[in-house]
């Protein structure tokens, strides 16, 4: 699935390459030039990662990362820092900050998209079309396929994107409300039952396969996907 990157960087042309290069590369992208901007892009939905430029007019990049990282709605979403300065303890001031990885410029659009993909990896792995197969249980984010032992199952978009949630963050049990942040987006308001009847759809289109009984029910909880059943 493709993630969504907010790009915060104040030379117009360079965030208008950067942005064009992540866009190439699959992502839908949201940009913006100073943090002030980028606060109000945040607060109307989660971007699944950032790439923040260090040096920006008004409140800088380290400033705004501090930020993001002490509120709670947004203190895990991932950043990746931008910088002209190659200094050692620079670069350990970013990561002290909470940025996830640092780039210095110049830097080749290869080499962003690579750093970008090792940190969805790591932190959003529901953002990237890597394929996730447990437990005979095989689901392609590029094709939008699953597999149970082999064979096709239908599924809508919204249990697709359910169950890509789940089983890249298996054994883990997640709340209705931490689901319905993480797969409706968090300024969507709907009721948690929303969630229920999703997950009872899903469970239908694994049933064929058995792979229903992954899907599990964590009393008072919330849900959890898990192979030891
Ligand atoms: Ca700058």
């Amino acid at each position: 699935m493709p993630a969504t990157i907010l790009v915060v960087e104040d030379e117009p042309a360079i965030l208008e390459l950067i942005s064009c290069n992540l866009e190439l590369a699959g992502h839908r992208t949201l940009r913006a030039e100073d943090a002030e901007q980028a606060f109000e892009v945040v607060h109307a939905a989660l971007p699944d990662l950032v790439v923040l430029d260090w040096m920006l007019p008004g409140m800088s990049g380290i400033e705004f990362a501090r930020r993001l990282r002490a509120d709670k709605r947004t203190r895990d979403v991932p950043i990746i820092m931008l910088t002209a300065r190659a200094e050692e303890r620079d670069k350990l001031a970013g990561l002290e900050t909470g940025a996830d990885d640092y780039l210095t410029k110049p830097f080749s659009p290869r080499e962003l998209n690579a750093r970008i993909k090792a940190v969805l990896r790591r932190r959003a792995p529901q953002a990237t079309d890597d394929i996730v197969e447990i437990s005979g249980l095989k689901l392609d984010p590029a094709n939008r396929r699953v597999l149970g032992d082999g064979k096709p199952l239908a599924l809508g978009p919204t249990e697709f994107r359910l169950l890509h949630f789940l089983m890249t963050h298996a054994e883990r049990v997640y709340s209705r409300a931490q689901l319905l942040d993480n797969i409706w987006g968090d300024h969507v308001f709907l009721e948690e039952r929303t969630v229920d009847v999703h997950v009872r759809r899903l469970r239908k289109a694994l049933e064929s396969s058995g792979h229903d009984r992954l899907i599990q029910t964590v009393r008072s909880a919330g849900y959890r996907f898990s192979s030891s059943v």
